[in-house]
């Protein structure tokens, strides 16, 4: 059918209230016609792929006058592919990390009929039957196999499997370059295929690592792009002056030094530095239970994901700050907290931070006197802030202007949290061990000090760290069931001041 043949039957005036036009040559008719030569010619280059639909389901042979059916499938094919791209981007988005972003709400096709898309790609593959993929190996029906009696063909057909394995790669990472086999009638082996698969996945976990490792090449990348962005905006706001460099990377933070600027109502020390908590969760994990038992935070434990929970980490670290500077124990001044980064004041002076209690070079005078401090101010800790550090050691102590200065707070419980106790204990350890193994001969055992610094008076019999563990939990289980009985609202979450935990003979 030509074009002319159209305009001849066309009425004279397109203005004109004429007639009817004759619906002989519709537009539909002109498309089915070259889409059917189109085929022809498909058939010609493929003839094993001869239209698998009319041989597979002759009496649903597709439709194709009607135009508005071929736009529909087309725009379906396009929606599809456009999903394909869309899960391979997000696989490769995600990579490896055990928390992933979803891009479902940008896909075209709503509402997937497989609710688990997360599964492996490939799986998904086999269970969704897609009619509008004529250019890649039709396989087998809806029905489960092809033909009758002895010539029937299951889905484990060789030639079959083969066709599909080649499908298959279509679901491979984009820089996966599988060649324009997809078109032809190429047939893999499971076996070629498994191999191809494997090797693609861990290319694909080379590359994450690689993509990784240049990620932490310089400090400032030691942060993700959206922390950067964040401590661009502090210096933008001209809280900050600038950012000068990391002074610490550890497993849950990253410290970085900067340049005060200022911020309403409140001067912003000389020097500060920015204690980034790591959004990357995996080393939280163990954690939890510092904050998760915490009763200040409970409730709002349960209800967060896992990057609000970093920011309660954040959060923490700051109230405890605040509670320490109240009863003036020698600790970081908190300027700022945005999200999951604290700015606080500098515990050092013109760029070099105060050296750790551990690197100190201490005369024995000098220890001595460190010593009598860090009891002091776990004691104040405990009785004044309502507060067990929880992390306390010769890595978490500064040494600066002759003070013993407390960092590190974020982990810091109130010794009625179940565990508060022993968390006390092991702080205890930890300094009468260093303190014990640095010559200085006032320090006292771990037991004396944990009763110097409750108060408490747990009899110190041979020793015995099993009888004394067991004090301890025996008083954490009674504060529990006090705190249960009486209820959360004896403690109030607002109040800083919150006494400390019962003597172990309180009348409950
Ligand atoms: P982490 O939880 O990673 O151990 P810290 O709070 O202990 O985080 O900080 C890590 C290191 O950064 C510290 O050991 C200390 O050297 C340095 N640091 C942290 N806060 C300050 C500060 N306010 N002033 C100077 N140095 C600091
Ligand atoms: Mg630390």
């Amino acid at each position: 059918m030509d074009q002319s043949g159209v305009t001849a039957q066309t009425p004279k005036s397109p203005w004109g209230s004429a007639a009817p036009a004759a619906p002989a040559c519709s537009l539909a008719e002109v498309m089915s016609e070259q889409l059917a030569k189109q085929l022809d010619e498909e058939n010609a280059v493929v003839p094993a792929l001869s239209d698998p639909a009319a041989e597979l389901l002759p009496d649903e042979a597709p439709d194709t006058t009607s135009d508005l059916m071929l736009a529909q499938m087309l725009q379906m094919q396009f929606d599809r592919e456009f999903d394909d791209q869309l899960r391979r981007e997000e696989k490769k988005f995600n990579g490896d990390s055990k928390v992933s972003i979803s891009f479902e709400n940008y896909r075209m096709v709503h509402p997937y009929d497989d609710s688990d898309s997360s599964g492996d790609e490939v799986d998904w593959q086999d269970t969704r039957h897609d009619p509008y993929r004529a250019d890649k190996p039709q396989t087998t029906p809806r029905k489960g196999f092809t033909g009758k009696g002895k010539n029937i063909t299951t889905k484990h057909d060789e030639v079959t499997c083969g066709r599909k394995n080649t499908a298959r790669m279509d679901n491979f990472a984009p820089e996966v370059h599988v060649g324009d086999g997809l078109g032809m009638d190429l047939k893999l082996s499971n076996q070629v295929f498994n191999s191809l698969k494997r090797h693609c996945y861990s290319e694909q976990r080379r590359s994450a690592r690689l993509h990784e490792k240049k990620e932490h090449s310089t400090a400032e990348q030691a942060v993700d792009p959206r922390t950067r962005l964040l401590m661009y905006k502090m210096v933008n706001a001209g809280v900050l002056e600038n950012i000068n460099g990391c002074i610490s990377t550890g497993k849950e933070s990253v410290v970085f030094h900067a340049d005060g600027g200022s911020l309403e109502e409140q001067p912003v020390p000389d020097e500060v530095v920015l204690k980034v908590f790591k959004t990357t969760l995996n080393e939280f994990k163990n954690r939890d239970r510092y904050i998760k038992d915490d009763y200040r935070f409970k409730d709002r434990f349960s209800k967060l994901n896992p990057r609000k929970i970093i920011r309660l980490w954040a959060e923490k670290e700051m109230h405890n700050l605040g509670r320490m500077k109240k009863a003036e124990i020698p600790c970081p001044e908190v300027v700022l907290l945005k999200k999951h980064i604290l700015v606080m004041s500098f515990i050092g002076k013109d760029h070099v931070p105060a050296p750790k209690l551990k690197d100190a070079m201490l005369n024995s005078e000098d220890l001595k006197n460190a010593y009598y401090q860090v009891l002091h101010v776990m004691q104040q800790l405990y009785q004044e802030c309502n507060l067990v550090h929880a992390d306390l050691s010769e890595y978490n102590m500064l040494w600066h202007e002759g003070k013993v200065w407390l960092i590190d707070v974020s982990q810091s419980v109130e010794p009625t949290h179940p565990h508060g106790l022993e968390f006390l204990f092991r702080d205890c350890r930890n300094v009468s061990t260093f303190f014990q193994k640095r010559g200085v001969s006032e320090a006292m055992s771990t037991y004396d000090l944990f009763n110097a610094v409750t108060g408490l008076n747990i009899p110190v019999g041979a020793e015995d760290e099993a009888e004394f563990m067991a004090e301890i939990v025996a008083l954490e289980k009674r504060n529990e069931d006090h705190i249960q009985k009486r209820g959360k609202k004896t403690f109030p979450v607002t109040s800083e001041d919150g006494g400390p935990p019962l003597e172990p003979d309180a009348d409950d």
